[in-house]
């Protein structure tokens, strides 16, 4: 049910939501808080004490409004019960003199301030208690801190989720078998719900998380193993040999010697494609590891077998730089490298091609492998129609290429059903960009070496702080704060340039076409913003508060530079003293494979962490963490034990129904 339908959400709101993906009723229950605020703690005025972060409940006994001398508001109050007074001080709410009169019932919660013998209490949330509205939702408990957007708080939210939950809640069935729940030793769905975002006490907030985060991870097994049995059982694929001496021959055309991981996946690949279930494996590198070359090996054997492939890609400027690579290694051999996207087709032995191959397109003889690459940008759903368009009698083999570091034990998780091939291995003669963690009292010293780079018409990237997503305003604020201090540590010749995720995207380009020309130095930017573009010429990357990354996120920033022929550096400024950021911030320095990265943070941090991931859509984690070994491996055998009894889940309908409906949000492989 669409949250237009509950009373208050207009337009704005409607917008609004969308940003933090909350569309549905359902999406507004599972925003879940990243934290509570403890209030729990009631105390009359008497017992309080300074320092302390407590409730009181009082009447109001005089509220007015004061002008500072700097001509802002205060709104300063008086709150008394039958122990003591305390007075309460907000800042630019002068507002609130409407609302709060004197005699009413508030209830009070935050940390109190002593001034001599007087207690204080500055800027605490606050609510009024009637007759009709005893329970507290504000204050007097914990209070669920959520994922904010301009304009939405959490005191919103909270209200929303209040109003809405309990009819949900009626409606609302148990989809996990009762064996499980009581089994696991779970609260019931409907508790878990109303724990995760009311709870009452600690031990409730640990039960909520440990049942809807089992929910998440049962879920996922379960959809993975089921996909890998109706991969394996009803479908039949072309088994194709290898003809040992043309393949040797192909190997020894190619204009570059095979990297070891390379030489791994290809045999991988071969041997998937030599038997009659259709291959279904994902293929796993950096940027420029060359995953290019392992597609057309086994193009090529689909090839000789009489078969032929697609190749699948997100854009048209990458189909037609696909073609023209496949030209280079596979046209000597004979083989029609055909394109086919909207403003050109032409069918061939192979065909690479963009969306454009989900109309009318019919290759030359059956297809036998299709490529998808970047498949997170491809899509789910025309993903598997172009499957689907593809199956005749015979399955194409499938082959997935992605360059999106997920962890291994992280993909070997949420695709259980798919072989996992990876690239740890850079082709030779590429210059590693030089990485070093810089402690504070070097900075002065990196400046130095970034304006003697500038003198040699380098350029630079700093990027500034980065604050959650959900507070898009602050990061703004310090990336602006930022460029203006920065300006200050070099001479008046390093000309500088602003990027950040509030510009109108014309004013993001005319800064990025300023920065490729080379008319900016120095480009400072948030995070946030895709600086996608190729600049050869840029050869430092300099990050602050490192700490605050994701690992595989240092290491997709660091890949913007060393891109030409200069030596490149990527320098990582951090605040913290914790021996533990440190020895994460220095595995920067030896590792430059970027799944091997997010390997260590997960360990290190948890998958809630891998931002990078989480925002490109790979992973829909609300609240199960991958790392959580146990939780994980239960929940893949409580999958397994199900489906061995009742594999089509005739038993049970409600989850077999909520299955379905992750279905389309899950990312998946087929
Ligand atoms: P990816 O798709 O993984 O980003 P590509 O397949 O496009 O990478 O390869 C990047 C570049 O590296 C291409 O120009 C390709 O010709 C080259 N290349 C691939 N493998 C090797 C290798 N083993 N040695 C040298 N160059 C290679
Ligand atoms: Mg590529």
């Amino acid at each position: 049910m669409s949250i237009s339908k509950i009373p208050g959400i207009g337009k704005y709101y409607l917008y609004k939501l969308k940003k933090i993906n909350i569309n549905t009723v359902e999406d507004l229950i599972y925003h879940f808080p990243f934290r509570y605020d403890d209030f729990s703690q009631i105390k009359t005025i008497e017992n309080i004490q300074e320092g302390e972060t407590i409730t009181i409940q009082g009447i109001i006994w005089q509220i007015k409004n004061v002008r500072t001398r700097s001509g802002k508001f205060v709104t300063v109050a008086t709150v008394a019960d039958q122990s003591g007074t305390v007075e309460i001080i907000w800042f630019n709410q002068s507002y609130l003199t409407q609302t709060l009169k004197p005699g009413m019932q508030i209830s009070l919660s935050g940390k109190i301030k002593f001034e001599g013998s007087h207690p204080k209490l500055i800027s605490p949330s606050y609510e009024i208690i009637t007759e009709y509205r005893i329970q507290t939702l504000h204050t007097a408990r914990f209070v669920p801190i959520y994922p904010e957007t301009e304009g939405v708080s959490s005191k919103w939210l909270r209200a929303k989720i209040a109003s809405i939950l309990p009819q949900y809640l009626k409606k609302q069935k148990d989809f996990l078998p009762k064996e499980i729940v009581s089994g696991e030793e779970l609260v019931s769905l409907a508790n878990a719900l109303n724990y995760i975002h009311f709870p009452k006490s600690q031990d409730e907030m640990k039960r909520a998380r440990k049942r809807l985060a089992f929910d998440e991870l049962f879920l996922i097994h379960l959809a993975a193993q089921i996909r890998k049995m109706e991969w394996g059982h009803s479908k039949i694929a072309p088994k194709m040999k290898t003809d040992k001496e043309k393949f040797a021959e192909f190997i020894q055309m190619l204009p570059f010697k095979l990297t070891g991981a390379q030489k791994r996946a290809i045999d991988e690949l071969l041997s998937d494609l030599q038997k009659d279930t259709p291959a279904n494996r994902l293929l796993e590198g950096d940027v420029g590891s060359g995953k290019t070359v392992v597609a057309a090996a086994a193009i090529f054997i689909a090839y000789l077998n009489g078969y032929s492939s697609l190749l699948a890609a997100p854009t048209e400027i990458l189909a037609f730089q696909h073609q023209e690579t496949l030209e280079k290694i596979l046209g000597v051999h004979g083989i029609d490298v055909g394109i086919w996207t909207s403003t050109k087709k032409q069918t061939g032995d192979i065909t690479v091609g963009t969306h454009a191959l989900l109309n009318n397109f019919k290759s030359k003889n059956p297809t036998g492998l299709i490529v998808v690459d970047e498949q997170h940008k491809f899509g789910v759903a025309q993903r598997g129609q172009l499957f689907i368009n593809q199956s005749g009698k015979i399955t194409p083999h499938l082959l997935t290429m992605t360059a999106t570091p997920i962890p291994r034990t992280l993909a070997l998780t949420l695709y259980g059903d798919l072989d996992l091939s990876t690239l740890d291995e850079m082709p030779e003669g590429r210059l590693k960009i030089a990485t070093h963690v810089v402690p504070n009292s070097k900075r002065n010293g990196a400046y130095k070496f970034i304006e003697e780079q500038v003198k040699e018409e380098r350029q630079v990237f700093i990027i500034t702080p980065f604050v959650e997503p959900s507070e898009t305003m602050t990061s703004v604020k310090a990336a602006t704060q930022e460029f203006e201090k920065l300006k200050t540590k070099f001479t008046e010749t390093v000309n500088f340039g602003l990027l950040h995720g509030k510009m109108k995207s014309k004013e993001k380009e005319t800064i990025i076409k300023k920065f490729q020309k080379g008319k900016i130095d120095i480009l400072v930017s948030t995070p946030v913003v895709e600086v996608g573009i190729d600049i050869p010429n840029a050869t430092i990357m300099m990050i602050e508060s490192a700490e605050r990354f994701g690992l595989a996120q240092l290491h997709q920033l660091r890949g913007r530079v060393g891109r030409g022929k200069h030596k490149s550096y990527c320098f990582l400024f951090t605040d913290s003293n914790l021996p533990t950021s440190a020895k994460r911030l220095k595995s920067m320095e030896k590792i430059h494979v970027g799944f091997e990265l997010s390997e260590i943070d997960l360990k290190m941090r948890g998958s809630g962490e891998i931002f990078g991931l989480r925002q490109s859509g790979f992973i829909n984690l609300k609240i199960a963490d991958i790392s959580d070994r146990k939780t994980v491996s239960i929940a893949q055998s409580e999958a397994k034990k199900i489906l061995a009894t009742d594999p089509s889940l005739k038993k049970f309908p409600l989850l077999s129904q909520k299955l379905n409906k992750l279905h389309s949000e899950y990312i998946q492989p087929n």
